[in-house]
């Protein structure tokens, strides 16, 4: 029988298949180039690039892409066969290192912001070896970076691996000066958990708002939602345990990890979390994966919803970012360890990340905003917009008796010696679970639990890893100039807990009071919607730090506030567009059906009965009339206020009046047709209801 191990990774040009299949010095530096990043010469390329084809055209593929992932957030491709005519009329079958290294895509149709002007249509990809191509279809897809003929990132990518570059570079400076002369490379990794609905396509297919938006804008509450939390962890469905089984198959042979899957707590909602890996893998994992899903959901009937919040009043979709950093010889560096020099180490960078979190929490929200994740951050499963740090009672303590210059007051057999320049030794196994933290310490990674589901993980990582970059920086510049660096050492961590303690909470994060807590006294920011925060990106602070760190330039980030605002506006107004339609050619045509039938009947009734009062009848079809009334003007508001949008001088003005008349007209006018929906016989209603597509899945 053939096992997962026989097929793991089949699709994948990676290290097994590069080692049996280039010479022992061609491997040599390509993998120096994947693990220390040095460039790589074209006679390398060129054998790569002949292996890969080779390999590839005895996996049945006839084509290749330069896979990559502009700011539209999917994924680009755009296929190039092998073939090559011969001069006898045959064809053989060629790929150049030079093919490998560098395309040429027509750039003119991937959002710039302003970067490109349109004569100037190309762009680059230009080939990433620390990710590794794979097959996917009769396509070898090779992952690329992408930007434009002046230079400009026009991807996720460049920044991503910037920031990794910057990362590296601070945290040697860091190791070094704890004598650590052995490790040559330091990088992040990321294991992102991914919550998905599923539902049948019979329903999807009914839903306008579904097939055009990618979540309902219409419904009232069914009968029936989450509150019995018998949903997680449940037994899972047959249909959709076929799935997973299809759905890790295909992750398996592509190199994907998928380690763990089970249900969620909404009905029809479920959880895929692979095994770790570096930001940069990970987020092309994290895209392919998101693909494969809705690629195999189609095979079973059914349809994979990766939006945040598909479905009002159930839980919506996130994707936990699990982040850690760690050496190439294996050392997490957010690991507390075994001995007090590791323990010092460890505390260091654990307050380079509180600290980078503080100081940078606009840009973690900045990274999260989209029109989508503004309907979840903050309703009753997802952590609210306000950015706060969990590190558990413990460690709290910890940082408490440095702050404090008093001892560590752990239990007796918790207690530790303070044998290394007054700073404690403490347990390995530092918190307990905290859900309601938007920022979790959980023993040696943090858990970013701002993300939505539907997002590249690419934007939270570039800022992480950034942050994080920078407090690095500012301590080793700080502590290389120390004459005695353990003292020098104990002053850091001392001033940086006490400037930057506001932002580490322990409490419950879904909790009112503390919002205003935070806020009010704490003075940390609270940007509810994309509309709010977006602008930020440009806030002097930020500018500031990610050019100086070289990972964006000015006019990089300039684009990309503006193609987040643009990807808020065009999404919130195409959904205001599905209302009005949906309202107008659908809810109120049958509302009124069913009011005329019943009026018809009624009067029916009466000619049969005079002395009845019809009383049900005659409240039920005024109740109705009226409120088809109330739908008529609202949807009049609302188109008023999507043409409302035309007067606006630049995009910052049309996001904020998406948020304060499009949103709220929107949300005025769901109210009376999820009422009408609860009083109309079900034969008349246009859709399938929450109920109807919640528990469609068997
Ligand atoms: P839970 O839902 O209990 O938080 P999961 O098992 O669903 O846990 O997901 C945890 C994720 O964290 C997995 O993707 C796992 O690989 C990842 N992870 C574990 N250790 C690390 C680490 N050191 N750095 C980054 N990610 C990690
Ligand atoms: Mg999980």
């Amino acid at each position: 029988m053939r096992t997962v191990a026989d097929y793991f990774g089949s699709l994948v040009f990676d290290d097994r298949v590069m080692r049996a299949r280039l010479s022992a010095d061609v491997y040599k530096s390509l993998r120096k180039t994947i693990d220390e990043g040095k460039a790589l010469d074209l006679r390398v390329a060129n054998a790569v690039a002949e292996a890969m084809k080779n390999w590839a055209v005895e996996k049945g593929a006839t084509h290749y892409t330069h896979w990559f992932q502009p700011l539209t957030g999917v994924t680009a491709e755009k296929h190039d066969s092998f073939i090559s005519p011969s001069p006898d009329g045959s064809v053989i079958m060629e790929f150049s290192g030079k093919e490998l290294i560098k395309g040429e895509p027509d750039a003119s149709s991937f959002p710039s912001g302003g970067l490109r002007a349109t004569f100037e249509a190309r762009g680059y990809t230009a080939w990433d070896p620390t990710s590794y191509a794979f097959i996917k279809g009769k396509t070898l897809c090779i992952p690329t970076a992408f930007c434009s003929y002046g230079g400009h990132a026009l991807d996720k990518k460049t920044p991503l691996l910037r920031s990794m570059e910057a990362l590296n570079r601070e945290a040697l400076r860091i190791l070094r000066l704890f004598g650590n002369k052995k490790a040559k490379h330091v990088s992040a990794s990321v294991g992102p958990e991914q919550e998905y609905f599923l539902i049948t396509k019979e329903m999807y297919d009914k839903r306008p708002d579904l097939r055009f938006t990618g979540r309902t804008l219409f419904g009232a509450k069914p009968p029936k939602g989450q509150e019995m939390d018998d949903h997680y962890f449940g037994v899972i469905k047959p249909t959709v345990a076929a799935f997973m089984e299809d759905l890790n198959d295909e992750l398996w042979k592509l190199g994907i990890l998928s380690k763990t899957e089970h249900n969620e707590v909404a009905p029809a909602q479920h959880e895929m979390a692979p095994i770790y890996t570096t930001t940069n893998a990970a987020t092309d994992q994290n895209q392919l994966t998101m693909e494969i899903m809705q690629r195999v959901a189609a095979k079973h009937g059914l349809v994979c919803l990766l939006h945040e919040k598909p479905f009002e009043g159930v839980n919506g979709s996130g994707k936990h970012n699990n982040w850690s950093i760690s050496t190439d010889d294996g050392q997490n560096l957010l690991s507390p360890g075994d001995t007090p020099y590791e323990n010092v180490q460890f505390l260091l960078f654990l307050c380079a990340v509180i600290k980078a979190v503080d100081e940078y929490q606009d840009l973690l929200r900045i990274a999260v905003a989209t029109a989508g994740n503004d309907h979840r951050l903050g309703a009753n499963e997802a952590p609210p917009a306000v950015v706060s740090i969990f590190l558990g009672d413990e460690l709290e303590e910890v940082l408490k008796a440095i702050e404090t210059d008093s001892p560590y007051a752990g239990t007796e057999q918790e207690r530790m010696e303070w044998d290394v320049a007054v700073l404690p030794k403490f347990r390995k196994d530092t918190t307990d679970r905290n859900r309601t933290s938007p920022f979790a310490f959980t023993g040696n990674k943090f858990e970013f639990r701002m993300l939505g589901s539907s997002n590249s993980i690419a934007c939270t990582n570039i800022m992480l890893n950034a942050a994080v970059t920078e407090s690095l920086r500012v301590f080793a510049d700080e502590l290389e100039q120390a004459d005695n660096f353990d003292e020098a050492l104990h002053a850091l961590l001392k001033r940086t807990i006490k400037e930057h303690k506001r932002i580490i909470f322990n409490g419950n994060g879904y909790d009112d009071a503390w919002i205003r807590e935070m806020t009010e006294n704490r003075g940390l920011l609270n940007y509810r919607t994309t509309a709010d925060c977006m602008p930020h990106l440009m806030d002097e602070k930020n500018v500031k730090m990610l050019t100086s760190l070289g990972i964006f330039t000015e006019d990089e980030l300039r684009s990309r506030r503006d193609i987040m605002l643009e990807n808020y506006c065009k999404t919130v107004t195409i959904e205001a567009n599905t209302m009005i339609n949906m309202v107008r050619k659908r809810i109120a045509p049958a509302v009124i059906r069913f009011t005329a039938d019943l009026a018809h009947q009624m009067s029916e009734k009466r000619t049969l009965f005079p002395q009845l009062a019809c009383a049900c009848e005659s409240e039920l079809i005024v109740t109705l009339s009226e409120l088809t009334d109330v739908m008529k003007d609202l949807t009049a508001s609302l188109e008023e206020a999507v043409k409302g949008l035309g007067d606006a001088a630049d995009v910052i003005e049309e996001a904020a009046l998406i948020r304060d008349r499009v949103l709220p007209a929107m949300e005025e006018l769901r109210i009376p047709c999820d009422k009408a929906e609860t009083l109309t016989e079900k034969s008349y209603w246009p859709f399938p209801t929450y109920g109807d597509i919640l528990f469609s899945v068997k």
